[in-house]
């Protein structure tokens, strides 16, 4: 008999995982698929934190590690915080994770109430909502598209909050869209939570230094708030350690405590391995992070250019940070497939681009914002010329 909590039946698979799994599946049956569903860096974890983890296995760590992670890794944190975000914590205030996704979860849990309202800018991240439906949260969505640069303002934030607003998840730069906050911005989103004691804040920073504008900016610089700012970062996009699960959280010591309880009986320390790998990447040289980020800005310019000179019908922005591309695909809604089919959503494009020009995009309804297309551009100049291309051909089927 098969049985399935309501819970875990309640959960939307993601997205994002999923059109890469299906991607995969399509190359081991030989088929030439590019990807550009999944958001991973395609570099190589630089040396010296390979290095660092050799070293690990050898000098033997290889015992169950503390819940919220070694404390010399939450002091490198800390450290990080400090350097490069001017923010101040202890190491009593850190958790580590098995990548910012996990941390991300156990926050919301630790957080959240059934029927506690959660509000979340869309587009977002496949995963905030599933988040906050796993805890039984209600999420708040609003709505922040192309012709506001995807950001949400203060008056759309004021709007959305109520007496049983728990929460707000921000994210910037953004996935989906490359969207970035400036200080300002951010400083007016801090002065309507200012009237809202009640209400925390997670802030997603994971794409932190894949940011084309400069300066990095956490909403966590504004002292009337900052002791209700949960930071969310991790090791994954900076120094190409996806595969490495270490992220971590960064908030009130009272939150810090029960989201270790939280881990002592679910998951327990993280990898010692990992941990170790990165403290090597935040104590080391950051040169290679200013290389990987050039690379990124060259392949957005790149792709933002071909996309509008090869495929008009879709509309292009300039993400300002992250590694992805988010244009407004409604003009092709309602067109016909050579086969007869109707493109009638996002989804049915990006299906349709998987089948007739095997390039594997997400569609924008994943990110709760239909209509819009998204394509990680964090692969080779080469495949996103040749990608481009592919799309191009096949939008031109469309009739
Ligand atoms: N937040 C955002 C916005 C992301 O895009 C990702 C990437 N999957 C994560 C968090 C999680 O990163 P990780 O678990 O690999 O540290
Ligand atoms: N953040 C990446 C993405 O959005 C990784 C996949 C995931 O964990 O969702 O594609």
């Amino acid at each position: 008999m098969e049985y399935i909590s309501e819970r875990i039946q309640a959960l939307a698979p993601s997205a994002t995982l999923a059109m890469s799994q299906k991607s995969s599946e399509l190359k081991a049956r030989g088929v030439d698929v590019i990807n550009l569903s999944v958001g991973e860096p395609d570099f190589h974890t630089p040396d010296h934190i390979k290095e660092a983890a050799k070293r690990a296995i050898d000098d033997n760590f290889s015992f169950y590690t503390p819940v919220p992670g070694y404390l010399s890794l939450r002091e490198a944190i800390v450290e990080k915080l400090e350097r490069e975000n001017g923010l101040h914590f202890e190491a009593s205030q850190v958790v580590v994770g098995n990548g910012a996704k996990h941390e991300l979860c156990n926050v919301v849990m630790t957080l959240v109430n059934p029927g506690d309202e959660v509000v979340i800018p869309m587009p977002a991240w496949v995963s905030y909502v599933q988040m906050v439906i796993l805890a039984g949260g209600k999420p708040v969505t609003v709505p922040v598209g192309m012709e506001q640069g995807f950001k949400v303002t203060a008056a759309q934030l004021e709007a959305a909050i109520t007496p049983r607003t728990r929460l707000v998840m921000l994210c910037s730069p953004s996935n989906p869209t490359g969207a970035v906050y400036s200080r300002g911005e951010l400083a007016e989103l801090a002065a309507v939570l200012e009237r809202h004691p009640q209400v925390m804040v997670l802030s997603d920073e994971i794409y932190e230094h894949i940011n084309y504008v400069g300066r990095h900016e956490s909403i966590g610089q504004f002292e009337a708030i900052a002791d209700r700012v949960v930071v969310i970062n991790g090791v994954s996009k900076a120094y190409a350690m996806t595969g490495w699960r270490i992220g971590y959280m960064a908030g009130p010591q009272w939150l810090a405590k029960a989201v270790t309880k939280l881990q002592g009986q679910y998951t327990s320390g993280v990898s010692s391995i990992a941990q170790k790998a990165a403290e090597a990447a935040l104590r080391g040289t950051q040169a290679p992070v200013e290389q990987m980020r050039e690379a990124f800005e060259r392949r957005r310019d790149l792709v933002t250019g071909l996309l509008q000179e090869q495929v008009p019908q879709m509309q292009v922005s300039l993400p300002d940070g992250a590694f992805y591309v988010f244009p407004r695909v409604t003009d092709l809604l309602g067109m016909k497939a050579p086969d007869g089919s109707v493109i009638a959503t996002d989804s049915d494009l990006a299906m349709y681009l998987l089948r007739e020009a095997h390039v594997a995009t997400v569609a924008g309804e994943a990110f709760g914002a239909p209509g819009y297309l998204r394509l990680s551009y964090a692969t080779s100049d080469d495949n996103l010329r040749e990608a481009v291309g592919r799309i191009a051909a096949a939008v031109n089927l469309l009739r």
